[in-house]
């Protein structure tokens, strides 16, 4: 690869040049050089004719001493370097600081761009990141400044500092032949130790960070083609600018995240890159458009319980909602088929408990522990108009409250709609964008709620930040025939380390065995029979059956986990159920905690809907409101799904002594059942 030097005004401008073809234009980030391109160009330079200057003030670009450096000296640059060479025209990929400047160009000199590649860019206010700020912190530092510089062209610790500041996610990409290219450029000797040191200065000038505000005008009027080409994993400048870019530039075409690729993402994934790139210019693909644009007042995602639930008493409430449904109906993977008394108790509240429990279903009025002797729990005890479990096949549940809520004009249900992006503008959430048959489609809404269950798109959109609990098990889940003449409900029982919960499915019983976590490929590795024989010990009526377990196939791992998210909502969202906080299934609570949350969400958030004043308060009511049910509940879960692990590990399956011994007391009987039916914190 060649390196040549052109005069652009007063400088004198490396760059390095190969290939033939449309010319396209890399530019580098902060304090980077050309070389972060070097295994990017030849994949790229079959097709094209690459160029890459090193911007000014870093690598082997001279300026005089008081040249300017900011970013809209670099974008003049940029522009007589196209100029010099005889270029009306390129594809310009930009990468971090090399981006704002790409940005600045297709705000200021769009007729200069043909295609737009933005990576990991400087955007808005979001530069110099946190990460990054220390760093130039330190080097700005009188005296220690020139002596952190002059470390960091030590590889060693050059090495180190680019994995402290996160700079890439697989250490082994930053190559010794690399970071010998970049002490090369901007750390080899003491002149350019004090060109760095000045250039990350302009990294600090309020001036030079303002311009990636200023440019939006011009950006929002941008229409060429435009990649936004992001690693995933890039702790600076995450996917969620690039989301924010999507929004601004009307040329947008394509979002690729690259995964497991932090901020150098060229450097670390250089053919992805190259190929992502190469594809992309051969063809951009036709702008998006979108097909529909519906409006309401409330954009529910997602028609599991959380989300069906406040469908239904939105409608009722004559506020126009729109209710959209990845699938195609309502049967759906097993997600447990438990209907608490506390949800029959808030459908009865509407007049339809009893409409519901035509359906077909079961009731289970009362549990036995794994004890000795047998503790059984009754739920006539609680005095309820309904003292039972129900179990019912989420399908109908479902399908009933959405036929409700279709009895309101106020309603309306999209299934077949996965939710791909919200719509964002000026930090606040407007409604979705929604993929389905006839393409992309929007719907627009005062109010979007997020209650796409455990793997929620609107969370991952939204970026909002959660915590994990960890979790000691997992769950394998299988089904084995249920025969007429089998009891009704649940069954349950323990062998070889192993908690078998059957769950009575109507003609098929619905196995989950609580198994350590991590544990699966040794069960595997181990092979069927030892499964089969521990169901049938621990279950004994499904010993005649178990032989129906002929394939690992059939056996599906959940992997157990609960998280929540420290805050459920921003500007025009809201997040509930599964989304803001995934229950271990292991407690067969989710489905009470997603109703209860949407209860809660209606009552708070409907007399606002109504008046068209739904603030962040509010919803910031509505988590307050939800929070500590969940985060005590989550708590307690985690503390008994270990305690049960390492009761089944001994042997001896059930609760601790002191807790069967207070579930002997009739008064403490009955709050335990009240825990388990209504769950902490009932709405109604
Ligand atoms: C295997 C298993 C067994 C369980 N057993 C029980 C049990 O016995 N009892 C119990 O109470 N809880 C149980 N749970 C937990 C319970 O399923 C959840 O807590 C509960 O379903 C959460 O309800 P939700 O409405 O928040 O989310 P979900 O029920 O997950 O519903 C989310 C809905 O959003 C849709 N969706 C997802 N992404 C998109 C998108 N991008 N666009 C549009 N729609 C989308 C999904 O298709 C789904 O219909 C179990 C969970 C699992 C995984």
């Amino acid at each position: 690869m060649e390196q040549r030097f052109i005069n652009i005004g007063d400088a004198r401008v490396a760059y390095l040049e190969e290939g033939s073809g449309e010319p396209v234009l890399l530019l580098h980030g902060c304090p980077f050089g050309s070389f972060v391109w070097r295994d990017v160009i030849p994949a790229l330079a079959s097709g094209y004719r690459c160029l890459a200057p090193d911007l000014l003030g870093l690598g082997d670009t001279e300026t005089g001493p008081d040249a300017d450096w900011s970013l809209r000296a670099q974008a003049a640059m940029v522009v007589g370097f196209l100029e010099a060479l005889g270029i009306e025209r390129a594809h310009v990929v930009g990468h971090d600081h090399g981006g704002a400047i790409a940005q600045l160009l297709a705000a200021e000199h769009p007729q200069r761009i043909g295609c737009l590649v933005l990576c990991n860019v400087e955007a808005y206010d979001n530069w110099p990141s946190r990460e990054e700020k220390p760093f130039l912190v330190a080097a700005q530092t009188p005296v220690i400044g020139r002596l952190v510089l002059w470390l960091w062209s030590r590889r060693p610790v050059l090495r180190s500092s680019l994995i402290r500041g996160a700079a890439v996610c697989d250490r082994s990409a930053l190559s010794d032949e690399l970071l010998d290219r970049y002490i090369a450029a901007n750390l080899g000797d003491a002149r350019r130790r004090a060109k760095t040191r000045r250039f990350l200065s302009g990294q600090m000038s309020r001036t030079n960070q303002r311009t990636t505000l200023e440019v939006l005008d011009g950006l929002r009027r941008f229409d060429r083609p435009t990649l936004l080409l992001w690693g995933a994993d890039d702790p600076h400048f995450g996917p969620q600018w690039a989301r924010r870019l999507r929004e601004d530039i009307p040329g947008f075409r394509r979002l690729e995240s690259i995964s497991g690729a932090g901020h150098l993402v060229m450097v670390e994934r250089p053919d992805r890159f190259a190929q992502a790139v190469a594809r992309f210019l051969s063809d951009p693909g036709s702008p998006r458009e979108v097909a529909t644009v519906r409006e309401a007042t409330c954009c529910v995602v997602g028609a599991g319980p959380a989300g069906a639930m406040l469908a239904l008493l939105l409608a009722r409430q004559h506020i126009p909602v729109v209710l959209l449904e990845a699938h195609a109906d309502f049967d759906r993977d097993f997600r447990g088929d438990s209907i608490h008394p506390a949800i029959l108790e808030v459908l009865d509240q509407l007049g339809l408990a009893d409409a519901l429990l035509e359906l077909p279903h079961r009731k289970i009025r009362s549990a036995s522990l794994p004890t000795n002797p047998p503790l059984s729990l009754d739920f006539d005890e609680l005095r309820s108009r309904f003292p039972f479990m129900t179990l019912m096949a989420q399908q109908h549940l479902l399908e009933f409250l959405t036929q409700q809520a279709a009895q309101y004009p106020a309603f309306t249900l999209i299934t077949n709609a996965a939710v791909r992006e919200l719509i964002l503008a000026d930090g606040q959430v407007h409604g979705v964008r929604y993929r389905s048959a006839g393409g992309l489609h929007e719907v627009r809404a005062a109010l979007t709620v997020g209650a796409d269950g455990r793997s929620s798109t609107v969370r991952r959109e939204a970026d909002l930040p959660a915590v994990t609990y960890g979790s000691a098990i997992d769950v394998l889940w299988m089904r084995l025939p249920r025969r007429p003449s089998d009891p009704e409900g649940i069954m349950s029982g323990a062998a070889h380390g192993l908690l078998i919960l059957a769950v009575d499915r109507g003609d098929r019983w619905q196995l989950g065995l609580t198994i350590p976590k991590g544990d699966f490929p040794r069960i595997r590795a181990a092979g069927l029979e030892p499964l089969r024989a521990a169901i049938a010990s621990a279950v004994p009526l499904l010993a005649d059956r178990v032989g129906e377990l002929a394939d690992w196939r059939q056996v599906a791992m959940l992997s157990v986990r609960a998280d929540r998210l420290t805050r459920w909502y921003r500007p025009g969202l809201l997040l509930i159920g599964d989304a803001a906080h995934v229950m271990s299934p292991a407690a067969g609570n989710g489905i009470n905690y997603a109703v209860a949350d949407a209860v809660a969400a209606a009552t708070i958030l409907a007399p606002h809907l109504k008046r068209g004043t739904v603030t962040s308060q509010h919803l910031a009511a509505v988590q307050r409101r939800r929070d500590w049910p969940t985060r005590i509940t989550q708590f307690a879960v985690a503390r008994a799904q270990n305690r049960l692990l390492a009761a089944i590990s001994r042997g001896r399956p059930g609760p601790p002594a002191p807790i069967r011994l207070a579930l002997r007391v009739s008064f403490l009987r009955r709050q335990a059942l009240r825990m388990a039916a209504y769950g902490l914190r009932p709405e109604r």
